[in-house]
């Protein structure tokens, strides 16, 4: 019997946008339906970080003022600690504004720039609040099958040299709304821009990060196959509106114009 998969939850109470805990719903109940029981262990502002005792980490998004604080919460020996394990191939999902924050550095749309952990080499500007926000469900390629969600991002991400995109837009802005990427990967560490919230959504990525999350500690990590057929029917409905959002914002010459 497989002991329990631990799941990090970073700053629950502080970052929770859009639902994004719905995601830690989704591992929690996708192990269960394979007999695999799984404690949610929330880390928050103050909490120190201690790698052995989780196998995945998950961290929602949330708005500049919250961002500030997690930045700050951040900065020193935590921050370390969470750079190495993730260095030591800690599985790790960071949505939206604590994927920007997983970055280099991250100017906000008023006051300084917050630094990063730099576990991604990307760097994020907001261009202003009077600058069209990338609003919108998203269909993004992540290696060749599609991931579905929703983006609400003021910020623009740019991918630096030793960073590789997670996937590339099919419907939607992603990172910019310009070069066609969406997120960043490094080792076993993903970040996005979609919520939605994501996971229920995408089985595929789901089961990679519980996979992931077994094989870290040195656990078979086959999953028996579920019957996915209610995400699937949710994943057409997705598909299909954001490719009708597409197509209407293409025929009005939106600015800052999705793929
Ligand atoms: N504050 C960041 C931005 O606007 C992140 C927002 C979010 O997490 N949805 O880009």
């Amino acid at each position: 019997m497989t002991r329990a998969i631990r799941i990090g939850h970073l700053y629950p109470d502080v970052m929770n946008l859009y639902g994004d805990r719905g995601n830690i719903l989704a591992l929690v109940q996708r192990a269960r339906w394979r007999g695999i029981q799984v404690d949610v262990v929330p880390i928050s502002l103050g909490d120190p970080f201690r790698a052995e005792t989780v196998d995945l980490l998950f961290a929602g998004g949330d708005q500049d003022r919250e961002q500030r604080r997690v930045a700050a919460d951040l900065a020193g020996p935590k921050g370390d600690a969470i750079r190495a394990a993730i260095e030591a191939g800690l599985p790790a999902l960071v949505v939206c504004g604590s994927y920007q924050l997983f970055g280099q550095r991250y100017l906000p749309a008023e006051g300084p720039e917050l630094p990063g952990l730099g576990v991604f080499d990307v760097v994020t500007e907001h261009p202003g609040v009077n600058v069209v926000r990338c609003v919108g469900n998203i269909v993004v390629d992540w290696n060749g099958s599609l991931l579905v969600g929703f983006e609400n991002h003021g910020g623009r991400t740019y991918l630096g040299p030793r960073a590789a995109p997670l996937g590339r837009v099919v419907a939607g802005y992603g990172n910019n709304g310009q070069d066609g990427t969406e997120g960043a990967r490094y080792k076993n560490a993903f970040g996005t821009y979609l919520h939605g919230s994501l996971l229920p959504k995408n089985p595929r990525l789901t089961d990679e990060l519980l996979r992931l999350a077994l094989q870290q500690r040195g656990d078979d990590p086959t999953l028996a196959a579920l019957d996915d057929s209610v995400e699937e029917a949710a994943r057409r409905v997705a598909i299909a509106r954001a490719r009708a959002e597409r197509h209407a914002q293409r025929n009005v010459g939106a600015t800052a114009r999705p793929r």
